[in-house]
């Protein structure tokens, strides 16, 4: 019999104070529950008297989705501490440190980053973040890197594989991602103003050949431990410093996934300025920003990943320089086609994005839906065409 409950507000201050080396002795904890509730719970405990605070987060063992409730493995919880624990590992500082796990209760005990703001919100609210493209950029090369078969023995990495086994939150995935959005499905959300373009989805045979290859790579090819939800809602960001929250969803993937996440979210951004930049020049001004920031993720990711390739390869057989080539070619073009897969869902699918969503005016977000959608769906047909990152600047600037 497994003890697990989801967690009341004082078992959540009783775990807390037993992580030592955070509270003083003295002083009381109080605790607040600030996750949204729809598959996990977030404690924030704190000691008004020392300004200490910690983070409990906890796996429910089900979703709410469209009123039902799905039921999802408590065993995700254990993924997402394990998957913290290799990211700083491999990124130092660019994650929360991990005070402490208790797989049975499906609990991770956490750094509080409270003073760091969900970098969606951030670009809402008009932050500019320089160091961002350098920070997830390393990121994403070195997690990537050391644990794919190019930075890792492959001996090692098949035993590790069967330790990030996800099956129920690659379902979500593979349904909300790359199935329900071309069909119609119940889940499908949308403005009944985009039902014509949700139609055009629906009726793409070039459209669901590529997505029919973007998800046989997501099914098969197991080539590194991917974050699985690197959106800006799983970033904590200030100008100086970026850290990746939330891996859930980690499991053996291919390493384009994560990269599209960021360019989705970065594009997705893009289109909302519709309504978020006060004037054309402030506009456009805002999307040259989000575009350079893409471009500059590409080239860091490009130069850091093969920079590890070289220093610490661990393969013979792949050292050709035209193997090396072949493969970042083959990453940037499935960075590509997942980012506009990516876009896709957050419109017409199940879950959106606020960046979107909050455009009061439905006129102007009908505008900003549709420029996601075309971004959206010019990536994910021209992906395998692609050979530079010039190509998603030069789509994303048209269909504005
Ligand atoms: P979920 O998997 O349910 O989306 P997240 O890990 O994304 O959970 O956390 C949900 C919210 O809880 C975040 O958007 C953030 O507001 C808060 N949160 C999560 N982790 C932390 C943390 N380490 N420090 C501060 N707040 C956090
Ligand atoms: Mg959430
Ligand atoms: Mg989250
Ligand atoms: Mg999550």
């Amino acid at each position: 019999m497994s003890n697990y409950h989801p967690l009341t507000e004082p078992e959540a201050i009783q775990i807390a104070q037993s992580i030592p080396g955070i509270f003083e002795p003295q002083g009381e904890l109080v605790s607040r529950e600030i996750g949204d509730g729809n598959l996990n719970l977030v404690f924030h405990v704190s000691q008004p008297s020392s300004g200490r605070s910690l983070i409990v987060k906890q796996a429910l063992p089900y979703a709410k989705v469209v009123g039902e409730s799905w039921p999802l493995s408590l065993d995700r919880a254990r993924i997402e501490s394990e998957a913290l624990l290799i990211e700083a590992r491999l990124a130092p500082g660019l994650v929360p440190r991990v005070y402490h796990a208790d797989h049975e209760m499906a609990l991770t005990v956490m750094e509080d980053l409270s003073s760091h703001k969900i970098m969606r919100q951030g670009l809402i609210d008009g932050g500019t973040y320089p160091l961002f493209a350098g920070h997830i950029s390393e990121f994403l090369a070195r997690t990537l890197f050391f644990t794919s078969d190019l930075g890792m023995n492959q001996q090692e990495k098949k035993t590790l594989l069967g330790s990030f086994i996800n099956p129920d939150l690659c379902k979500i995935t593979e349904d909300l991602i790359f199935d329900h959005p071309y069909t119609d499905a119940d889940t499908n959300s949308f403005d009944d103003h985009l039902r014509g373009d949700a139609e055009l989805l629906w009726n793409d045979a070039e459209l669901h050949l590529e997505v029919a290859l973007l998800r046989e790579k997501f099914l098969t090819h197991a080539q590194a431990l991917l974050h699985g939800d690197l959106h800006t809602g799983s970033i904590f960001i200030t100008p100086e410093s970026t850290k990746v929250i939330d891996p859930e969803f980690a499991y053996f993937g291919p390493i384009g996934f994560d990269i599209g996440a960021v360019f989705a979210n970065l594009l997705l951004h893009f289109a909302s300025q519709e309504h978020w930049a006060s004037d054309e020049s402030s506009r456009g001004a805002r999307r040259q920003y989000l575009l350079g920031t893409v471009r500059d993720i590409w080239t860091s990711f490009d130069n850091t990943f093969r920079a590890l390739w070289d220093e610490h390869g661990v393969d013979r057989v792949a050292k050709p320089k035209a193997y090396q080539d072949d493969y970042m070619r083959r990453l940037l073009q499935d960075s590509i086609g997942f980012a506009g897969a990516k876009m896709v869902r957050r419109i017409v699918g199940l879950a959106h994005v606020a960046d979107i969503d909050r455009i009061p005016d439905a006129g102007v977000r009908a505008k900003a839906q549709r420029i996601a959608l075309a971004i959206g769906k010019s990536l994910i047909k021209n992906n395998r065409k692609t050979s530079s990152i010039d190509r998603l600047i030069d789509i994303a600037d048209s269909a504005a």
